[in-house]
């Protein structure tokens, strides 16, 4: 399919990068560019909770969403240093990232937590962007498929009724940051695999995406693989021109 009749999800995930002076620069940046080469894809970002006002004022009525990289399980009360669905949402988030790699491997969260945390953002409207996938341990013992069941089973198990919105990000771990993307062949047989796992859970509309290392030289070729419905870009979505250059790919 040509990328104008196709709407893909490309999505950048800037971690914990940027400050008000150059985020300024970089969304700038990002509205010329799609000002002179308009896309239908859907572009989100994915800031730190203490942009996202200056993102709502920013991109309020543009074409690039944005959202948040984590949430808090828990609606409200006494959780210091925790931020709720409800608070995003006062910022125009739409979206929200949950169970990055990071936050499994440092934060120690769990399938059980990051189920849950998916379950508060639907419940706020907001679409949860569930990053699964193995590590490189996991990938060289090919458990591959045996962990992203795991990680997938108690998300699922919520229902296909509750899971309007989800969109699913596969992100192999060993692949982040490491300047070294998955095969284009390798991500589209992953996609294949987690397609079959939300097609038994009744829930085969939900857009799968893929992330780690993707640049502006091998989107293209990954996106060319059926079932790979757009990117979550890390590194590369901290340039504008680099993220354009995906967008056109
Ligand atoms: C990410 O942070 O989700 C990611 C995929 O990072 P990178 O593109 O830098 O590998």
């Amino acid at each position: 399919m040509s990328s104008s009749q196709y709407t893909r999800l490309l999505m950048g995930n800037w971690k914990m990068n940027g400050s008000l002076a150059s985020n300024q620069t970089l969304l700038a940046g990002l509205l010329e560019g799609l000002e002179q080469q308009p896309t239908n894809h859907q572009l989100v970002v994915f800031a730190p909770y203490v942009f996202l006002a200056q993102l709502q004022s920013l991109l309020t009525g543009s074409a690039i969403q944005w959202g948040a990289q984590d949430l808090s399980a828990h609606e409200q009360g006494a959780y210091t240093g925790e931020v709720s669905a409800a608070m995003v949402s006062e910022f125009g988030c739409q979206w929200v990232l949950v169970g990055h790699s990071e936050r499994r491997q440092h934060f120690a969260e769990s399938d059980a937590l990051i189920a849950a945390k998916v379950a508060q953002a639907l419940h706020h409207g907001l679409r949860p962007v569930l990053c699964v996938g193995e590590t490189q341990a996991e990938y060289e013992a090919q458990q591959t498929e045996q962990v992203l069941a795991r990680q997938l089973a108690p998300v699922l198990a919520l229902g296909a009724g509750q899971l309007q919105g989800l969109v699913i990000a596969y992100e192999p771990v060993w692949a982040i940051g490491s300047g070294r993307s998955a095969s284009p062949e390798y991500a589209g047989q992953v996609h294949a695999f987690i397609d079959a796992q939300l097609q038994q859970a009744g829930c085969a509309g939900v857009p799968v995406v893929y992330g780690g290392s993707v640049n502006g030289d091998n989107a293209g070729a990954l996106f060319a693989q059926p079932r790979v419905d757009g990117a979550l870009v890390g590194g590369a979505s901290l340039s504008a021109d680099e993220f354009l250059r995906i967008v056109a790919a």
